[in-house]
């Protein structure tokens, strides 16, 4: 993987292990030579990934919409800043740039990307590894969320293993890089099917 996009929230919570999770990260990316791609903001979790990779000597590119600059306070200091018309253009310009994505503690926004190109990684649009930093448990439910979409049958079990987790930046990227695309095309099932 050459560059990575990191999904993660427009807010910091202050927990120190995320901050340490997230220097890790940086760490492990640079030293590794993959460049970061996030959402542009200088703000939050956001604000510290493009800060840590900077830092470091890494490379960041933001893509952030036109409408965003003002309001999440876009990141004039980095690599390289995309300014999109709209979300739909920042996010698959996103995906576009990538090899890979990770998502990182969150709110609503960071969860959209994250099950948007997880569909598209399941509807075969796209064939690269997606991996969940889960610093402190903080996706502990979500990752049980998706164990009980299988266990209710509303999701094949060869697709809820599209998901890497690791609470360890070091073993989510060595998961990243040895993941081979194993995906069920047909996630849905005949509406008789018991
Ligand atoms: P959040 O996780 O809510 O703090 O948002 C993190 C990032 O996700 C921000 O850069 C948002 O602009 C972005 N984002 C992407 N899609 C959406 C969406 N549909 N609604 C809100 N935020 C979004």
């Amino acid at each position: 993987m050459k560059k990575i996009c990191v999904y993660c929230g427009a807010n910091f919570n202050g927990d120190p292990l995320l901050k340490q999770s997230i220097e890790l990260l940086a760490e492990v990316m640079v030293n590794n030579h993959i460049d970061l791609v996030y959402g542009g903001g200088k703000v939050g979790v956001m604000g510290l990934i493009a800060d840590a990779v900077l830092a470091k000597g890494g490379q960041v590119e933001g893509v952030i919409p036109q409408f965003l600059m003002d309001k999440e306070v876009g990141h004039t200091n980095i690599t390289k800043l995309h300014i999109t018309e709209n979300m739909h253009e920042r996010k698959q310009l996103m995906s576009d740039l990538c090899d890979g994505y990770i998502t990182l503690p969150g709110g609503l926004g960071t969860m959209e990307e994250f099950f948007e190109v997880l569909t598209w990684l399941q509807l075969g649009l796209h064939n690269k590894p997606i991996g969940i930093l889960n610093v402190n448990g903080y996706y502990d439910f979500l990752l049980k969320q998706l164990d009980v979409m299988v266990e209710q049958r509303f999701l094949k079990p060869v697709n809820r293993e599209l998901v890497l987790s690791s609470a360890d930046p070091i073993e989510l990227i060595n998961l990243m890089n040895s993941f081979k695309p194993d995906v069920d095309e047909v996630w849905f099932r005949d509406r008789n099917f018991i």
